[in-house]
């Protein structure tokens, strides 16, 4: 039976594409997962989604669709609608993607960095649901940030604030994807976990992660988590440093905001038994904002969903703010 109204929902990853239709409880009502053709251009990323989206309001009959939110991996100036520095989608830079959208689909589109997009559905339907703000952090490949502060994504000037991955905790240190030394991203995100794992192979430290290495071909950050939890000491030692890199990071941002609640999601939240004591060790030590109040820190309610779902309540949102009940 469908809704009364839904809002459509994209995720639009490096990686897969997924589209949501949301009833405005914020319930997954129809899905499709795509993988995202990035090497085949942007047109054709652009045409499955639209393709896509088209095939769900097909799903969803008659029903009133009431908006459609696109999470995007970047920094995305919320003025003109265009998508910079987005190192997952290559040839999308300066290009007016809520306008084409819109275009193709005759309906309003709102775009959202998809750590911010995270960071919303969380405050809707998941851990954050009962608070008014959260920071959330989203450890993948690299490592998105999003604040809610009164129950509204965080913008900053044109919508590029929150890039809380990018927040510095070695002056000297790794150098990051985004040209600065030392971001909390070279640390904590499966990519520093894997750069860490194959540092330790090649001095020869870890004979397991080298023999797990050689077994599948090519080693993750889930196969060294696996092996952390097996007791290897190399892999506990690297998922440690993620602990206490991101507890380095949590304190300055509990400090600084003193939020309720610190949301920690993405697929390196999966491994949270690994790196949870560490951090929480460190943010006890450092922070005396976190010593001094009640300060929640949790692993996503929402897992993969989050994004899709904080995309779908754009339009929502945007449709309360109009008109206040
Ligand atoms: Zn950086």
């Amino acid at each position: 039976m469908n809704p009364v109204s839904y809002s459509i929902g994209v995720d639009l990853g490096g990686t897969n594409l997924r589209i949501a239709a949301v009833s405005p409880e914020g319930k997954i009502v129809e899905k499709i997962a795509l993988e995202t053709e990035v090497k085949e251009g942007r047109e054709r990323v652009l045409n499955d989604m639209c393709s896509a989206i088209g095939e769900l309001r097909r799903r969803m009959g008659g029903a009133p669709l009431s908006g459609i939110g696109i999470g995007v991996p970047g920094v995305i100036n919320l003025e003109t609608g265009m998508v910079f520095n987005s190192p997952n989608l290559p040839g999308w830079n300066d290009f007016p993607v809520r306008d084409e959208i819109e275009r193709r689909l005759e309906t309003r589109v709102f775009l959202e960095n998809d750590a911010n997009a995270a960071a919303l559905g969380e405050k809707w339907v998941g851990a954050g649901k009962n608070v008014r703000g959260l920071c959330m952090l989203t450890l993948g490949t690299g490592i998105g940030g999003g604040l809610i502060l009164d129950g509204r994504v965080w913008h900053g000037q044109v919508g590029m604030g929150a890039e809380l991955g990018h927040m510095t905790i070695d002056p000297n240190g790794q150098l990051c994807a985004c040209g600065n030394l030392g971001c909390i991203e070279a640390y904590a995100s499966a990519s520093a976990v894997l750069r860490m794992a194959l540092a330790a192979i090649r001095v020869g430290r870890s004979a397991a992660l080298m023999a797990a290495a050689d077994e599948v071909g090519e080693l993750t950050a889930e196969i060294v988590y696996i092996k952390a939890r097996e007791g290897d000491r190399v892999a506990r030692e690297i998922f440690e440093m993620v602990g206490r890199s991101l507890g380095v990071a949590l304190s300055s941002l509990i400090n600084i905001f003193n939020l309720p609640l610190y949301v920690l999601g993405g697929g390196m939240a999966r491994g949270w038994d690994a790196f949870a004591p560490s951090l929480l060790a460190e943010v006890e030590k450092r922070s005396v904002v976190y010593r001094a109040s009640s300060t929640r820190i949790e692993r996503s309610a929402l897992d993969t969903d989050a994004g899709l779902l904080g995309a779908a309540y754009l339009p929502v949102q945007a449709h309360s703010i109009a008109h206040p009940a």
